[in-house]
């Protein structure tokens, strides 16, 4: 496919304007020197119906959640219900200045006020703040709570510990709050080892950073030994619920003893992810730490019956993000708690378990568990038997991709001896057995391709528009020019497969 670039006809344009209507000026009339770029025209010459096409067919060479099964493990890709957007997208929302006064937006807060006492409720905490953006966001501010919290106490504490199957932005936010991160090795079960996390406790540890079902979609059983041992040194237990999708109304973390918990609503709660955003990492903690979370939030005053913006006062870690956060994404999970009700919700961590424990049960014949256990909401194979025909599981995954869906996520974790070649399934309540069917004959089918005709594998995918990419190029190679773009084409010579652009 061209880039808009190599479409551009010198003279056409997009539109016009009458010309006896509108005096001619030059450009060095309205802009300073400096503005004004004296090489190369940055804008393609092209016609409003050029421009409408090539997006229009740029649009339809994604894959999204709306074209198909999506089982990304750890990023819970499920169906996002158009009623939650359509109702996110009413003009009372949409217009409401986040300046406005705040008796003239009674009802955006008393939504984002009911939302915090709706998701305390979901996972036991005392009070949340919408304040962060993102998961990685919440983990920040979390951090910076735990962080303000033992500096208060006059108890400076230096290292946090995290597990090795942890998210990678855990040991990312822990180091940009000043901790030294500590991991903590998990054991043949793919959870928390006792005994080392018993070693690595001490009186200069912040805490740990945890989830559970763990992030390979594995219960920990030892949650409440592990709540022990961190408690008793007087360290704080930090809840990485990004992927709530396995717990809504089966357990609450924080009856699990959990002190701080981080919700991705752009995962769990009705709001489309990936690409960049907007989304909602909410932290929620215990009674002890309310004082740290950040300013402000939605209080009510039953005297005057009106909800306004309180400030957290002097202990908050202060402002993590401008006016209401992200509030188009707590409408809709407002929305989608309110549509589903508790059974609703039970119901969907239920399907979520019993759909991953299916595909697990359907793929551990063909691709190895790592972990041989029931799984939560994701499970984890691996395509190590396929090594010795010279296939990798990137070629599994690429190959799944000619069969017109979306591969697992690969390679996470990938501790080993436990883990390697990892295949991460993540199917979600949304999809129906007719569809995890399907998906398990093509793995089923891949499996077999792999004995027989390896090279199928290795070359694949060949049904897509563009064959294998250079998976670092990207990361070494920042494409900030047109000109950079070009360059960079030419030397790949894209195999791409000619799609009639
Ligand atoms: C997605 C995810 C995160 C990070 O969330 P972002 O919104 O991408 O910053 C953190 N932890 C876990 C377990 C996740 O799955």
């Amino acid at each position: 496919m061209k880039l808009i670039f190599e479409k551009s006809i010198k003279g056409r344009d997009g539109y016009s304007l009458p010309q006896d209507l509108f005096n001619e000026i030059k450009i060095e009339e309205c802009l300073p020197e400096y503005a004004i770029s004296k090489d190369k025209k940055l804008l393609s010459e092209i016609s409003e119906v050029d421009v409408v096409r090539h997006f229009t067919k740029l649009s339809k060479l994604n894959y999204g959640l709306d074209d198909g099964f999506y089982p990304l493990g750890s990023c819970t890709m499920k169906y996002n219900p158009k009623i939650n957007e359509k109702l996110a997208s009413l003009s009372n929302f949409v217009y409401a200045h986040p300046l406005a006064p705040e008796e003239t937006v009674q009802g955006c807060l008393e939504i984002v006020y009911n939302l915090n006492k709706l998701l305390c409720e979901i996972t036991g905490m005392d009070e949340y703040t919408m304040a962060p953006a993102a998961g990685a966001h919440g983990e920040l501010t979390g951090n910076l709570i735990m962080r303000k919290y033992f500096v208060d106490r006059g108890d400076l504490r230096h290292k946090m510990l995290i597990p090795d199957s942890a998210h990678g932005t855990n040991p990312a936010s822990a180091a940009m709050c000043g901790f030294q991160v500590v991991e903590v090795k998990s054991n043949e079960k793919g959870t928390v080892d006792l005994k080392i996390l018993a070693e690595l406790m001490d009186e200069d540890t912040v805490g740990l950073m945890l989830t559970n079902p763990n992030t390979v979609g594995l219960f920990d059983e030892g949650i409440e030994e592990i709540e022990k041992i961190v408690h008793d040194k007087g360290g704080l237990l930090y809840y990485d619920g990004a992927n709530l999708n396995a717990s809504l109304g089966i357990i609450k973390p924080g009856d699990a003893g959990f002190d701080v918990v981080h919700l991705n609503l752009h995962k769990t709660f009705s709001t489309p992810h990936g690409g960049g955003g907007p989304g909602a990492g909410v932290i929620g903690v215990k009674k002890d730490l309310i004082p740290y979370l950040p300013t402000p939030n939605v209080a009510f005053d039953p005297e005057r019956k009106k909800y306004y913006l309180l400030d957290a006062g002097e202990k908050s870690i202060g402002m993590v993000r401008a006016f209401w956060s992200n509030f188009s994404v707590l409408l809709k999970t407002y929305a989608w708690i309110l549509s589903m009700g508790p059974d609703g919700l039970f119901n969907a961590s239920e399907t979520s378990i019993i759909n991953a424990n299916y595909v697990l049960a359907k793929l551990k014949k063909y691709y190895k568990p790592a972990y041989d256990r029931y799984c939560g909401h994701e499970c984890t194979v691996t395509g190590r038997e396929y090594k010795k025909y010279g296939v990798k599981t990137l070629d599994i995954a690429k190959r799944i991709m000619d069969y017109g869906m979306h591969p697992p996520t690969i390679y996470f974790p990938h501790f080993e001896p436990y883990a390697e070649e990892t295949i991460m399934v993540e199917p979600t309540e949304s999809e129906s057995k007719e569809m995890l069917d399907k998906f398990v004959d093509i793995m089923i089918k891949i499996s077999d391709e792999a004995k027989t005709n390896p090279e199928l594998l290795t070359t694949a995918p060949h049904n897509t528009p563009i064959r294998r990419t250079n998976d670092a190029l990207a990361v070494k190679r920042a494409i900030l020019t047109y000109d950079d773009e070009l360059k960079l084409k030419d030397e790949l010579n894209y195999q791409e497969k000619d799609i009639n652009f």
